[in-house]
């Protein structure tokens, strides 16, 4: 069996990277179960750095990472990542801060990946590169002459075509993904957005059942793999943190309380603003609810180089007062801040404490925590689950509440259905969606993506 290489910005570890990205989380499992090489950057900002990776073993996994200057740090990540491409695939074309600058430096960094990775690699390896900071690694890749195969996936959403086209260099970013065996997607919907995207990027591309045809005359299969989450690993997570202390407090509150409880990182796309205005909606019709609702809001604050937001924006905040008047009695309180990221196994604890799972992105490639939710729950009392139409997710989890975030009273009315659910519809639903993400877990994400690469024809 060839040799898996798995190349994410990202790796776990070398920056002191917590694992509270969907990203790190799927691939430090997949690597753990597969072996194999993870290359990417160490997280380390260094005035000179090395050409060459630094190699550390751990287990059946090679790490191999690289540092950024502090102008590539700018330009590549927070610059052209962060500061263009994430807004545009997440519906906020108008924030992207286009810079000539950002664009040259983030092509100079995958660049820097290509060389730096090149000699580490054997001729049958199945390289995988991972998401929107390295799309065009695959064509350094092809340009330095391997010839193996080469997949792409991309965990963001694919950003509409009116969003595309604002980019001056929106041709080229789908011309790179050419240079790919496969590209793989969340949804069908970013797999329709690239389609529209391509005929109107590269005419000349002809689209066949399963892939296309390039203009060299070669195929780069295309494909949709929703990334899943490893379920029993979170029973065993659930268990092990029983006793954890903010797992105890949590329960404790589940007694005194209807418990809400949302998990994210705080960024524009995760909705936050948008849900504490429906939960404000939902409190004032709730005057006399028994147990009293609690929104328990973790809110991880960006790695602290991407921060481009201040931790709560002045809306949020806005939201927040109106829920608790700020100086009120601690026992009235309607919310509950973790402002720091929770160990995974903790918040899978958390997660099972809760009545209802409030995860009501604006956009999302995916959303893992609405599937760890499912998994977490006791399958006997489960809580239920609100669930944003605009996540990946809600294309498996059928039978969640779905929501539109936008529309705040839609959400108050789901989150008031939630809570007066009988134990019947909730194991119901819980039921129906415990399948569903045990159907398309992490291991069919992962072996269902790479056994197409292993067919590819470039191999
Ligand atoms: N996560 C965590 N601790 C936290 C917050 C999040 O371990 O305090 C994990 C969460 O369990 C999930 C991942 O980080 O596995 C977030 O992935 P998701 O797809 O929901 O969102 P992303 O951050 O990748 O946009």
């Amino acid at each position: 069996m060839s040799r898996l290489v798995a190349v994410s910005n990202r790796t776990p570890g070398g920056g002191g990277l917590s694992p509270s990205g969907g990203l790190v989380v799927a691939l430090s499992a997949m690597m753990r179960a597969q072996g194999g090489l993870w290359f990417g950057w160490s997280g380390h900002v260094q005035d000179a750095v090395a050409e060459r990776a630094e190699l550390r073993e751990e287990g059946a996994v090679v790490h191999a990472r690289i540092d950024l200057s502090t102008d590539e740090h700018t330009g590549f990540y927070l610059g052209y990542s962060n500061r263009v491409l994430w807004p545009l695939c997440h519906g906020f074309a108008a924030a992207c801060e286009r810079q000539a600058e950002y664009h040259r430096t983030y092509q100079q960094v995958n660049q820097r990946y290509a060389s730096a990775l090149l000699p580490l690699l054997r001729a049958d390896d199945r390289i995988w590169v991972q998401d929107y900071h390295l799309l065009p690694l695959g064509r350094y890749l092809r340009a330095a002459g391997v010839a193996g195969r080469i997949g792409f996936f991309l965990h963001v959403p694919f950003p509409d075509i009116e969003s595309l086209r604002t980019l001056d260099d929106a041709t080229e970013w789908v011309r790179a993904l050419q240079a790919y065996d496969i590209v793989g997607f969340q949804t069908q919907r970013d797999l329709d957005a690239f389609v529209r995207a391509l005929h109107w990027a590269c005419p000349e591309v002809r689209l066949e059942p399963g892939g296309l045809w390039r203009a060299d005359g070669g195929v780069t299969e295309i494909g949709v793999f929703p990334i899943g989450i490893d379920v029993p690993a979170i029973t065993d997570e659930v268990r092990a943190s029983r006793d954890a202390p903010r797992v105890v407090e949590a329960r404790a509150l589940r007694h005194r309380h209807s418990l809400l409880v949302a998990a994210e990182r705080l960024v524009a796309s995760k909705g936050l603003e948008h849900r504490l205005r429906a939960y404000q909606a939902y409190l004032s019709e709730a005057t006399a609810a028994t147990p009293a609702p609690l929104l328990l809001q973790i809110a991880v604050p960006p790695r602290r180089e991407a921060s481009l937001d201040p931790p709560l924006t002045a809306s949020a905040r806005r939201w927040a007062a109106q829920i608790d008047a700020p100086g009120g009695d601690p026992a009235e309180k309607r919310l509950r801040w973790v402002f720091e990221s929770v160990p995974h196994a903790e918040l899978m604890g958390i997660l099972r404490a809760a009545h209802v799972g409030l995860v009501t992105p604006l956009r999302d490639g995916m959303n893992l925590v609405a599937k760890e939710f499912v998994a977490a729950q006791d399958p006997d009392d489960p809580g239920m689950l609100v669930l944003s139409v605009h996540a990946g997710a809600a294309r498996q989890l059928e039978a969640a509440l779905q929501v539109d975030p936008y529309d705040t009273g839609a959400v108050a009315k789901a989150l008031k259905q939630a809570l007066g659910a009988s134990q019947a519809e909730r194991r119901e639903r819980h039921q129906a969606m415990l399948r569903a993400i045990a159907r398309q877990d992490l291991t069919d994400w992962s072996r269902s993506f790479l056994d197409r690469l292993g067919r590819c024809r470039s191999g």
